[in-house]
C-alpha cells in the first residue's frame, strides 16, 4: 500500500519551503501526474461537504514534457445527474461536454476521473477498475490512458491514490511528493 499518502504539510529544513503539490509516477516513470495542492484541497472540501456519501467528477488539464506528465488544472463540478451512496458513485454527464468544449481552445482536456471513498481506503475497487477499463476503450472519450484519483479517509486520515489505465490495465502511481 505504498501509494497511500498521509497528507501533512511538510517543511524541508534546507530549502524552507512548503511542499504540498502531489506528484505521482509509475515505477518506470512512464506515466506521471501532478495534482497541485490547491486543487487537492478543493477535492477534500468537496468530500467533507457530504462526508458519508461518495462524490466525484472528471479531471481536466494537459500533458507536458512530451506527453509524459498529466497536469490537473480544472475540477469540473459533480454533474447533477450523478448518483451516489455510501459505497458507490456513478458519474453523470450533465454539463461536462459544454465545459470541455469551452476549455478546448486553452488546450485543456479530459484526463480522467476522481471520486471519494468515505471512511475507507483510497484503493480503487474492482468496480472502479472495470469502469476505467470501459472508459479507456471508449473511442469518444479520446483518452486511451485515463487516470483515476481516489481520496479516502480511513480512521480520519486523508489519503489519496492515483492509478493510470493504459489500454484499460491498472498501473499504480506512487506519490513522489518531496
Ligand atoms: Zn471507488
Amino acid at each position: 500500500m505504498s501509494y497511500f499518502f498521509d497528507r501533512r504539510p511538510r517543511v524541508l529544513p534546507a530549502m524552507r519551503y512548503r511542499v504540498d503539490d502531489f506528484s505521482f509516477a509509475t515505477d518506470n516513470d512512464q506515466y506521471r501526474l501532478l495534482l497541485p495542492a490547491a486543487l487537492y484541497e478543493e477535492l477534500r472540501e468537496r468530500c467533507i461537504a457530504d462526508p458519508s456519501r461518495e462524490t466525484g467528477s472528471i479531471l481536466v488539464g494537459y500533458y507536458d514534457q512530451n506527453h509524459a506528465r498529466a497536469v490537473v488544472t480544472h475540477l469540473p463540478p459533480r454533474p447533477p445527474d450523478s448518483e451516489s451512496g455510501r459505497t458507490f458513485f456513478r458519474r453523470g454527464r450533465g454539463g461536462l461536454q459544454r465545459l470541455l468544449d469551452r476549455l478546448w481552445p486553452q488546450q485543456r482536456h479530459y484526463l480522467g476521473e476522481w471520486h471519494f471513498h468515505p471512511s475507507a481506503s483510497p484503493q480503487p475497487s474492482h468496480i472502479d477498475d472495470a469502469q476505467m477499463r470501459r472508459l479507456a476503450e471508449t473511442v469518444e472519450v479520446r483518452c486511451p490512458e485515463p487516470i483515476l484519483v481516489v481520496l479516502g479517509n480511513p480512521a480520519g486520515h486523508w489519503r489519496v491514490s492515483a492509478t493510470v489505465y493504459p489500454l484499460g490495465r491498472p498501473i499504480e502511481m506512487r506519490c513522489r511528493s518531496i
